[in-house]
């Protein structure tokens, strides 16, 4: 049988990318998905895959976190995949960006953990999986500020609920990527106007010379929804960036 047969996972931020990805692998692990972005029409790609089914939800809006939540649930795992990059240094910040990312990248983690954890109570168990970066408080990276301040909160969440809920049957682990190719690094890519030089600093970046790929990510996801025996860790996947 598939390890993750009979189980229902939420994914958020599921529409492109490393979400995406995580959602396909995760029903190919035999669960039911439940496979969330702001996005409709990204999402329509997926439906009809595998055991997916596609809620719209913006993670930003509580009501709406909790409404989906109770209507699609109870959820066994929850991979909070949403976040967004900043560029910038501290002085390059403004206040209303590292609120918007303290909001997306965090809050929003904040917003699900609360609304699936008390079934996960109720059930004696749940595995909980956050996006953090290795751009956070694993290794300071040029212009990213708000970026990796939010992401090493990401991780300070992940340990706190891994310790409060550790005896209860709850495992609640970090995923800290390097650079993976996926539609919003290449917006990234773009905006920096030289396309092949950005691309080449990405690459030349990441010691095993090519980017991650979604997918890569996505296994790890997987893994960390059935490895019994880890909470609380950050998990780089970053091609070598910080061996
Ligand atoms: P992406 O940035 O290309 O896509 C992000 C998705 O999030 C989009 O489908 C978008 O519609 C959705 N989204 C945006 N706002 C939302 C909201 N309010 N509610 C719900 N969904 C919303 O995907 P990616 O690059 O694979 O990034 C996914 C996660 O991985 C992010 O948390 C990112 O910080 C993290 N990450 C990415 C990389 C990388 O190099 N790509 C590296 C480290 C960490």
């Amino acid at each position: 049988s598939l390890p993750l047969e009979n189980k229902r996972v939420l994914v958020t931020a599921a529409g492109q990318g490393i979400g995406r990805a995580s959602a396909l692998a995760f029903s190919r692990a035999g669960a039911t998905v439940i496979a969330t972005d702001i996005n409709a029409a990204a999402l329509a790609s997926l439906s009809g895959e595998g055991r997916i089914e596609t809620r719209v939800l913006d993670v930003l809006n509580d009501d709406a976190v909790k409404a989906v939540i109770a209507e699609a649930g109870p959820f066994d795992v929850l991979f909070n995949c949403a976040g967004f990059v900043h560029a910038g240094s501290i002085l390059d910040m403004a206040d209303k960006d590292l609120d918007f990312a303290f909001d997306l990248n965090v809050r929003a983690m904040v917003r699900t953990i609360r609304a699936v954890l008390p079934s996960m109570l109720e059930r004696g168990g749940g595995a909980i999986i956050n996006m953090a970066s290795v751009a956070s408080s694993i290794k300071g990276v040029p212009n990213r500020c708000a970026y990796s301040v939010t992401k090493a909160a990401v991780i300070g969440l992940t340990k706190s609920v891994a310790a409060d809920y550790v005896a209860q049957g709850i495992r609640c682990n970090a995923i800290c990527p390097g650079t993976v190719e996926s539609p919003s690094l290449q917006d990234r890519m773009k905006a920096q106007g030289d396309y092949e030089t950005a691309r080449a600093a990405f690459i030349a970046r990441q010691p095993m010379g090519r980017l991650g790929t979604p997918e890569e990510i996505a296994d790890l996801a997987v893994h960390l929804a059935t490895a019994t025996y880890t909470t609380g860790q950050a998990y780089a996947i970053d091609g070598g960036w910080t061996i």
